[in-house]
């Protein structure tokens, strides 16, 4: 009952009983109403802001209307359903069966909208600008076709020019810099990588075909903070750099370099920006079809190969029966190992083998495949502080928004992405503590070459990010 005495709030005074409110802490970020909430001081008060003032009527009436829903009657219903409850303990409505379906869908829409965007629609739709539908945002998560077209375009003028010799080294280290390079430019550095590991001639790929799948796999990253094209070029390039390093062609089968770059492109296809818990929590379709499994790594994976259906995008078309078995199961067994709900279990297992790894060993490089696609996708912190920082506010934004989503909805907060118990450097210490350089230092003692490569950065910014928390901390305690 947020009129208790409790807790006092500044403004949103006039707010009637059918306003949609938004609570702010006291340092004035969104928080969820519980029974767990701090009570206001007269220093610090929570504050409500007005956000959809009397949803019974008109505006929000559209929109409902628009959705489908009838706001009035499913009031009147859940009435009806109460009292029903009331009087027959122990037996479920078939109408609760019915609104579970009903709120389902709304929570399905929802889903597709970009972090608390539909709250603040309401204020836009009351001015009386007409919209078909108040979940716009739904087009900004995927690319428009403007925007596609244009890459597209771009990169066809630009995929036939050479890359010089400096580039082609600069693209096999670590210390690449992604953010100065745009979308069509880094479409056609993953062409040049394709054609420097040779498979195009040694797989038949055809040179449109891999333009077609490229351009695709471009089109199905959404427009997300995070895990979007650009993080797939990322974790390409790093993978890419990793097989050279190392000089995985004199040790491994051609086919395995193509699973793992091909797998290091698909790992995050049609992300959504929100993770695995909160599909489960949320019981998203996503969560429903694969059944709490790996929804996501399912999903990306699945729709992957749903590109390679298309003849025209099938860089697979040329190969034999059973290259392609052996390259489907590759791709989906590196992919489905990027869920790092399945960290640990792979790391042992990489332990178990490491000390007498032999490379002439499927199950070796199997699980060898998987390890280098968790490094390459958790590669960031290895880069140089200039590229890696950015990555981290983009983290940091798709997490918060997932969070700010889970309070709103109210499903469970996810730790590590509060806004109000997560920081910069306190995100990251623990992270490459205990989960970064445990699995780097593993890849590092079977190829001691990569030390100077990929555990020196990180060390790095272990040390940078440790001291900004001890600054940070000592400016709390003075603050207190
Ligand atoms: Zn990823």
């Amino acid at each position: 009952n947020i009129n208790s005495t409790k807790y006092l709030f500044r403004s949103a005074a006039e707010a009637g009983p059918h306003d949609i409110l938004k609570m702010y802490t006291p340092r004035g970020n969104i928080t969820n109403i519980s029974p767990n909430l701090e009570p206001n001081s007269p220093t610090s008060c929570y504050q409500l802001e007005v956000v959809a003032a009397d949803c019974n009527s008109e505006p929000l009436g559209t929109i409902a209307g628009a959705l489908g829903f009838d706001l009035f009657s499913m009031e009147k219903r859940l009435q009806g359903l109460e009292k029903k409850i009331l009087l027959e303990v122990g037996e479920t409505p078939a109408v609760v069966y019915e609104m579970k379906r009903e709120v389902d869908s709304f929570r399905h829409k929802l889903e597709s909208v970009e972090h608390l965007s539909w709250l603040g629609l309401f204020k836009d739709l009351s001015d009386g600008t007409h919209k078909p539908s108040p979940f716009y945002h739904k087009r900004s998560l995927h690319k428009t076709r403007e925007e596609c077209e244009h890459v597209q375009e771009k990169f066809l003028q630009m995929r036939s020019l050479e890359v010089s010799e400096e580039v082609r080294q600069y693209l096999k280290t670590p210390t690449f810099d992604n953010w100065s390079w745009e979308d069509a430019e880094m479409m056609v550095l993953l062409q040049l990588m394709f054609s420097d590991l040779d498979f195009n001639s040694i797989f038949n790929i055809e040179a449109d075909v891999l333009h077609h799948f490229l351009f695709e796999i471009y089109r199905r990253y959404n427009n997300i903070p995070f895990h979007n094209f650009k993080h797939c070029f990322c974790v390409t390039q790093m993978m890419f750099g990793l097989i050279w390093l190392t000089d995985l062609r004199s040790t491994m089968d051609t086919i395995d370099l193509l699973i793992m770059l091909t797998s290091a492109i698909c790992h995050d296809l049609d992300h959504t920006g929100y993770n695995n818990a909160y599909q489960i929590n949320a019981r998203t379709e996503l969560a429903l079809r694969y059944n709490d499994i790996s929804p996501l790594e399912n999903h990306h994976c699945a729709v992957a190969f749903k590109i390679l259906e298309r003849d025209e995008c099938n860089i697979f078309r040329n190969v034999s029966m059973d290259q392609f078995k052996r390259i489907r199961e590759g791709i989906i067994r590196c992919i489905l190992a990027t869920d790092m709900t399945r960290h640990n279990e792979i790391l042992n297992k990489f332990k178990s083998i490491q000390p007498c790894f032999d490379f002439s060993n499927k199950d070796h490089t199997d699980v060898l495949m998987m390890i280098l696609i968790k490094v390459s996708d958790i590669s960031n912190e290895a880069r140089p502080m200039e590229v890696a920082e950015p990555w981290l506010d983009c983290l940091l934004q798709e997490f918060f928004n997932q969070s700010d989503m889970e309070k709103l909805e109210g499903l469970p907060v996810t730790p590590f992405m509060d806004r109000d118990k997560v920081t910069k450097p306190s995100s990251q210490t623990g992270f490459i503590r205990f989960v970064l350089l445990p699995l780097f230092m593993e890849l590092k003692n079977l190829f001691p070459c990569l030390e100077q490569h990929i555990i020196h950065p990180v060390q790095k910014a272990l040390d940078y990010y440790t001291e900004m928390e001890t600054a940070l901390e000592r400016e709390n305690q003075n603050q207190n």
